[in-house]
């Protein structure tokens, strides 16, 4: 019979610099990518009679290497967006896990179709989307997630997680908790709307309210990235992973007591028992913004993001991001939790 595996191209030693936007010129022992769930599901064959450890990478922008990899890094270059269904109210749409997510956005707004525009320009790939349930101006993935379509990496095996399954929360999931590193995403299918609607609520995006003719998805993520670009270092000319830090929730009776000794505490109610504190007014609290340490900083645009200034170290960062969590809690008594991924 004829043997139908493919080749499988590892490169050694292989450096990570273009594959994690902090910039850190760290290196994996082995870097494969693939571009079939065919030729992942016998890479991870081989992987495992190897005994090789793993690491799935999307962008590399929420990462951060605190060392060189010891193992093999995969990358998936499985990339398409497929129409799955339409009709007068939802257009399901699938996408391969390497398809670089504002492309899809940047589809959905041109095709307008609803759903994905406030999340525009957000970078990493469509599979990490599922991963790390990313959200901005008062959107979060979980809301157009249908499926999720996976690789056990144990089995090889095929596995379709309903969006119901995937434990979706604030910058989580399944796959970063319970599941983490035992699946690998090779597509996800999103549920969007085939007639406007529009999440408004954040600062400047309320100005749409006050149009007399309803904005199109296009418009909406045109503006979107206009605020982004005005606040947010563009990681080809300054590294870092986005928010370091999750906004830290605390309890009515914490903030009460926090908003007695700072009448200006900035805050957003979660329920009738938990309050959501912005971690960058934490963090510019205790003097952080504009800070370096070593080739680390904190932007002086928004304190909630540890940039690489010059030639950054993974310990410049580790050190910096110690030192604004341990004052921060000796000041505020809340602890700091990374939305960034340690590796
Ligand atoms: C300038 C900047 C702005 C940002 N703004 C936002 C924002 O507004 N909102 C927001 O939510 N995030 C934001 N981020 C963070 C980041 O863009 C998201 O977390 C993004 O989803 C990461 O995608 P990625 O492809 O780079 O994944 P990576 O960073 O490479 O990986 C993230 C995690 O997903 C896992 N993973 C990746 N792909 C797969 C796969 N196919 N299968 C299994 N596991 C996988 C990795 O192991 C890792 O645990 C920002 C980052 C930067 C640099």
């Amino acid at each position: 019979m004829k043997d139908k595996s493919m080749p499988i191209t590892i490169q050694h030693q292989y450096s990570l610099l273009k594959h994690n936007t902090f910039g850190l010129d760290v290196k994996a022992e082995q870097f494969i990518s693939y571009k079939s769930v065919d030729e992942l599901v016998e890479i991870l064959a081989k992987l495992r009679r190897d005994g090789q450890r793993i690491l799935h990478i999307g962008s590399g922008s929420n990462l951060l290497f605190t060392r060189d990899f010891e193992g093999t890094v995969l990358h998936s270059d499985i990339r398409f967006i497929e129409y799955v269904s339409r009709d007068s109210r939802e257009v399901v749409v699938r996408a391969g896990s390497g398809t670089i997510w504002d492309d899809f956005c940047a589809e959905m707004a041109r095709n307008n179709i609803y759903g994905s525009e406030n999340l525009s320009y957000i970078p990493g790939e469509v599979g990490a989307t599922a991963i790390q349930n990313i959200g901005a101006y008062g959107v979060e993935v979980e809301s157009i997630i249908r499926e999720v379509e996976t690789i056990e990496v144990a089995t090889g095996r095929r596995r379709v997680f309903q969006a119901a399954e995937c434990e979706f929360g604030y910058r989580d999931s399944i796959f970063k908790n319970r599941l983490k590193g035992l699946y690998i995403v090779t597509a996800v299918v999103f549920s969007l709307s085939a007639i406007p609607v529009f999440h408004l609520d954040y600062g400047p995006l309320q100005e749409f309210k006050k149009l007399d003719v309803a904005p199109t998805a296009q418009a909406i993520r045109d503006a979107v990235i206009a605020i982004r670009q005005s606040k947010l270092p563009e990681p080809t000319e300054l590294g870092s992973a986005g928010s370091f830090f999750k906004n830290p929730v605390v309890s009515i009776e914490a903030y009460h007591q926090l908003a007695a000794r700072y009448t200006d505490v900035p805050h957003y109610v979660v329920d009738e028992s938990q309050v959501k504190i912005p971690a960058a007014w934490l963090i510019e609290q205790c003097g952080w913004k504009g800070k370096r340490h070593g080739g680390a900083g904190v932007y002086e645009k928004q304190p909630l993001i540890i940039v690489n200034v010059h030639q950054a170290s993974p310990a410049d960062i580790m050190e910096l991001a110690d030192m604004i969590r341990q004052s921060v809690f000796e000041k505020f008594n809340i602890p700091l939790n990374p939305e960034v991924n340690y590796i």
